[in-house]
């Protein structure tokens, strides 16, 4: 008799561990401060169908699992999850690669996504830490970060968002014009070197721009 077996390319997450792989990237981008006044929201993928997201309005750099909330993929939205789940959750839905996710409202990248919103995209090229991403071996790269215009309705801004990376090159995140960034990663621990990674590229690119 045939037996299906799993998809292991999934992972199978219990709610407690997931929550606490979003709380040490909310710990980490808040004592950074790149989530200021309760802003960004973090997750980790549970299952093919669960993750566990930040709820609303949360201060992140002192996150409590009381405020981690188990929200389905494709279902109901959670009573209490944040605006921004959505764009969490469609990326989920999207990327089976994708295990965990990190938004953050840091300075370089609000300055960095309004100045360059006509172009639509920003190019990080020639940097050395280029080679913190995940397959990454070369600072003679060329990573391209789609932007997309900001919009306060979340769930037209996340199929616009997947639209547009479907578009793009696989990447590690894109930015949202005047707001912020999403990254990602297979695991909470890439987020955290990731999200680490673009500050710095992001940071050093606006100062070799001129205009810190
Ligand atoms: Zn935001």
């Amino acid at each position: 008799m045939a037996e299906t077996s799993p998809d292991l390319s999934l992972p199978d997450l219990s709610f407690a561990d997931a929550a606490d792989g979003v709380i040490a990237m909310a710990h980490y981008a808040g004592a950074k401060g790149l989530v200021p006044a309760t802003s960004g929201n973090f997750s980790v993928r549970m299952t093919a169908t669960h993750a566990a997201v930040t709820a609303t309005g949360a201060n992140k750099a002192a996150l409590v699992r009381d405020e981690v909330i188990e929200a389905e993929i494709a279902g109901a939205k959670h009573p209490r999850a944040s605006a921004e789940a959505p764009l969490h959750l469609v990326r989920y839905a999207h990327a089976p690669e994708i295990g965990a996710i990190s938004h953050i409202h840091s300075l370089a990248a609000t300055l960095l996504s309004r100045r360059h919103e006509a172009e639509g995209v920003l190019r990080l090229e020639g940097w050395e830490l280029l080679k913190a991403f995940s397959g990454i071996h070369t600072h003679e790269t060329v990573m391209e970060v789609p932007i997309v215009p900001n919009d306060q309705d979340t769930d037209r801004l996340a199929m616009l968002v997947e639209r547009r990376l479907r578009e793009s090159p696989p990447g590690f995140g894109y930015l949202i014009a005047g707001h912020g960034l999403y990254v990602w990663g297979a695991t909470y621990q890439d987020v955290l070197r990731h999200m680490e990674a673009f500050e710095f590229l992001l940071t050093a690119q606006l100062y070799e721009e001129g205009r810190p």
